[in-house]
């Protein structure tokens, strides 16, 4: 039997699901709302189903939802998977409303007996989980499958008319507003400086600002900030906020809560800058500054300046 994919365009985190979806055994189906942007193929696609409808670029879940299970309909796989994105999970849950089917999210590996692996609580557990449906419904945890190619030829591409019906176009994207802060996307930025609590106001994060500038680094930051109105959601790390998997994650003032760490522990190496020698990031931090931040901070970016200028 077959495996479909659900491909979000320019989405590095579909490839990732692409792989996981090999393992799932069969021929590998993608949909892509739009071009994927991607030679899905080299990743062993062997058909990608493309939906050219402008009611549906800028993103529908339920009517993105309604192309996927059309296609269920027609080609009958074994599996439907997707990145576990905020619209992967989105466009998963509405599928498995509409086919009454469980839905398994955040998997990471797939047995030769269809049980899967899937991590829980914010990262704390792996759970081996069984799928009592014959249609399973997955979502690949973010950066935990590696996204690999295969030595296989260029996908064959179909167009897919889908029949949207108007109830399915309620909720849709119908604007982008650009933030104040959205010259690096902090899920994909290479250095991330992150603030915590220990930075002490909306107003200390000028120096992880200024940091980040230097180090041309997206700025992240706690779900305490966040709730405190200091930064907007948008900048929230962890199992609430963006998964990110930067080369370096600067953390400043935060604690290491797991809810936190399950959004930086993608990171390859991280950087806790704390007061505290005792708080619990450190477990999972590759280097260590322990101090107060606002002379640590200000005193890395004096450096950093005077190594450039
Ligand atoms: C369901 C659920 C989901 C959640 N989702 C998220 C999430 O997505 N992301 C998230 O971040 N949290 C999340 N949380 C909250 C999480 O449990 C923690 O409460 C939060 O991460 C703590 O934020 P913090 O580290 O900034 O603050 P604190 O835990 O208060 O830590 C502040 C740290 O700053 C240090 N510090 C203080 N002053 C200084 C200074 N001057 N210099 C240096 N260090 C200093 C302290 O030593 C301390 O380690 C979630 C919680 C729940 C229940």
């Amino acid at each position: 039997m077959s495996v479909l994919v659900l491909v979000e365009p320019g989405e590095e985190l579909s490839l990732q699901a692409v792989s996981l979806a090999r393992d799932l055994g069969g021929p590998v189906h993608a949909l892509s709302v739009g071009d994927p942007g991607a030679e899905l193929g080299a990743y062993g696609v062997e058909t990608v189903h493309v939906a050219a409808d402008d009611r549906l670029s800028a993103y529908a879940p339920a009517a993105w939802a309604a192309c996927l299970e059309q296609l269920v309909d027609r080609i009958g796989p074994s599996a439907v998977v997707a990145a576990g994105t905020n619209r992967g999970n989105e466009v998963l849950g509405h599928l498995a409303a509409r086919r009454d089917v469980p839905f398994a999210a955040n998997c990471i590996g797939v047995a030769d007996d269809g049980s899967v692996t899937r991590v829980r609580w914010g990262g704390s557990l792996l759970e081996e989980a069984r799928i009592n449906s014959d249609l399973k419904i997955i979502s690949v945890a973010p950066h935990m499958v590696e996204a690999t190619t295969v030595n296989g030829g260029g996908a064959q591409v179909e167009p897919l008319e889908a029949a949207i019906d108007e109830a399915d176009l309620l909720v849709r994207v119908v604007e982008h507003a650009e933030t104040p802060s959205a010259g690096i996307s902090l899920a994909e930025a290479k250095i991330v400086v992150s603030g915590g609590r220990g930075v002490g106001s909306a107003d200390g994060f000028g120096m992880i600002e200024e940091l980040a500038g230097l180090l041309n680094a997206a700025v992240g930051c706690s779900r305490v900030v966040t709730m405190a109105g200091w930064r907007p959601h948008t900048d929230q790390v962890g199992q609430t906020g963006t998964k990110v998997a930067p080369d370096l994650y600067i953390a400043c003032g935060i604690s290491g809560a797991t809810q936190h760490i399950a959004g930086c522990k993608g990171a390859k190496k991280i950087l806790a800058i704390n007061s505290d020698a005792e708080a619990p990031i450190l477990a999972s931090a590759d280097y260590a500054v322990i101090g107060d931040l606002t002379e640590i901070v200000p005193a890395i970016t004096a450096e950093l300046r005077k190594a450039r200028f």
